[in-house]
């Protein structure tokens, strides 16, 4: 078969995909939200085709998406209340297809100009929303909060001891020490870990009733790391943490890092989209921060892979990164002509940041606003359906996670557990239990910006039945 198959064949298959996806995408009467998995069925359906003779690409194609449609939580319907994946936005969804079709490469400035001149003036408008000044704002586009995170602690390295570059962690005399909340994504933990620092040189520093980093154990762990010998190097404010949405108290942690010299990073790759909204209050101090990771692939509703670490300190990506090479184009002679491979973890790479140009160009930072904020509303909704109906809520924050629990399930992990997986097989929503202070809640987050007040009813109806059948088993 040709390679590139023919114009026409090519056009065939793209309006059948297509029509196939928007199946999907349009109706989620369609799907079934999640189920349990037949592992047989699976294999039996990965290994349909052989890859010792051609197959026609058409039926490969659609088989595929059957498979995915068959065999996976659809995150993209609006009873899915899970763990901040996004149903994706149409314009940033192009943005993916138009990627794989032109294949842009934005290792290199000299290569595709315009996309990296896209990207810095979306890294810029979003220094701004957090409050950096105009000269002081640079970044970089990851594949998601792992990477951003990451890319703050070799930055902080960096600052810590200019001389790492060179010499590497063997070239320490102290361990340096990161601090961040119990409550922190493991990302940090992993970030440590794959730097070479080690999982011992993270703190997790105890949490207040509401889940905020506890401040008075923060300075106590420092001035005893200090006497110890240890080298503190950063803290990670978060920003919403992923169990129960909690945002640390930024602008007490930004004064602590000032007083003892920390790199202060703040890991808002969810709650950071609140920025925008009537929230923004919450995030005051943010914009004192050392680096922030934002990731576009949660609360900014665009496909996977697209993360923004941005940074205050215009000098540090490149002392982290730079490397010279003779057989990459030289550097511009103009300094704004930024060539990721020096200035990131990643070297070809593709053109991320058009996931985020796309909608924002289309729907602007108001479409966004209005979005967010009523993701923040269904929240809201959320809480007073589940109280009208006798669950409790356990979390307290603004931002769409409800933690949730009911009088005849307290101190039952099991029944909750149970609950929670009879519902995900019920094929009709998808949510899942997070332990606060010790205790299983359920956990729901608005994570589609497509889901409404009936969906929501829907919801809170179907835990209701759900409950009412678990409690005749259990008594009967
Ligand atoms: C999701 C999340 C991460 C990890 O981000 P990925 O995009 O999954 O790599 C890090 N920190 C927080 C607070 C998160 O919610």
């Amino acid at each position: 078969m040709n390679f590139n198959l023919t114009a026409s064949k090519r056009q065939e298959i793209l309006t059948a995909v297509t029509n196939e996806l928007e199946t999907v995408y349009n109706n989620p009467d369609e799907v079934v939200v999640s189920k349990e998995f037949n592992v047989e069925r699976i294999h039996e359906m990965v290994n349909a085709f052989s890859f010792e003779e051609s197959n026609d690409p058409e039926e490969v194609l659609l088989h595929v998406i059957e498979g995915i449609k068959e065999h996976s939580v659809h995150i993209t319907h609006p009873s899915y209340f899970g763990l901040f994946n996004p149903r994706a936005n149409f314009p940033s969804a192009m943005a993916d297809v138009i990627n794989s079709y032109l294949n842009i490469n934005v290792a290199g400035w000299g290569h595709a100009p315009y996309a990296c001149e896209i990207e810095r003036l979306v890294i810029k408008e979003f220094g701004s929303k957090f409050g950096y000044k105009d000269d002081a704002i640079d970044g970089t586009f990851c594949t998601g909060g792992a990477e951003s995170n990451l890319t703050a602690v070799l930055c902080a390295l960096n600052r810590h001891f200019p001389a790492m570059a060179e010499d590497g962690l063997l070239g320490l005399t102290k361990k340096p020490i990161i601090y961040c909340s119990l409550e922190s994504h493991h990302s940090i933990e992993k970030a440590a870990k794959v730097v070479g620092l080690g999982k011992s040189s993270v703190r997790s520093v105890a949490v207040e009733q509401d889940l905020q980093m506890n401040i008075t154990a923060l300075i106590g762990q420092i001035e005893g790391d200090l006497e110890n010998g240890f080298h503190p190097l950063m803290v990670v404010g978060t920003a919403g943490t992923t169990g129960v949405g909690a945002i640390d108290d930024l602008l007490e942690i930004a004064e602590i890092c000032e007083k003892y010299g920390l790199w202060f990073h703040v890991d808002a790759a969810y709650g950071g989209a609140a920025i925008l909204t009537h929230l923004k209050h919450q995030f005051k101090g943010i914009e004192k921060s050392d680096s922030i990771t934002l990731d576009l692939h949660k609360w900014f509703s665009v496909p996977m892979a697209t993360s923004l670490y941005l940074t205050s300190d215009t000098s540090i990506l490149h002392k982290t990164f730079n490397v010279k090479t003779d057989y990459m184009p030289a550097d511009g002679d103009q300094v704004e002509r930024i060539d990721s491979y020096i200035h990131s973890m990643q070297w070809s790479r593709r053109f991320i940041g058009l996931k985020i140009y796309l909608p924002l160009a289309v729907f602007g930072w108001e479409g966004y606003t209005k979005t967010i904020s009523h993701q923040i509303e269904m929240g809201d909704v959320l809480r007073s359906l589940l109280e009208e109906n006798g669950w409790i809520v356990k979390n307290r924050t603004d931002l769409p996670i409800v933690c949730f629990t009911h009088p005849d399930l307290l101190e039952n992990k099991e029944m909750v557990q149970q609950l929670v997986d009879d519902l995900i097989y019920s094929g009709e929503t998808w949510l899942s239990a997070y332990p606060i202070n010790g205790e299983l809640t359920l956990r729901a987050c608005i994570t589609n910006y497509d889901t409404q007040m009936e969906d929501l009813i829907n919801f809170t109806n179907l835990l209701s039945t759900y409950k009412e059948k678990l409690d005749e088993q259990i008594c009967c």
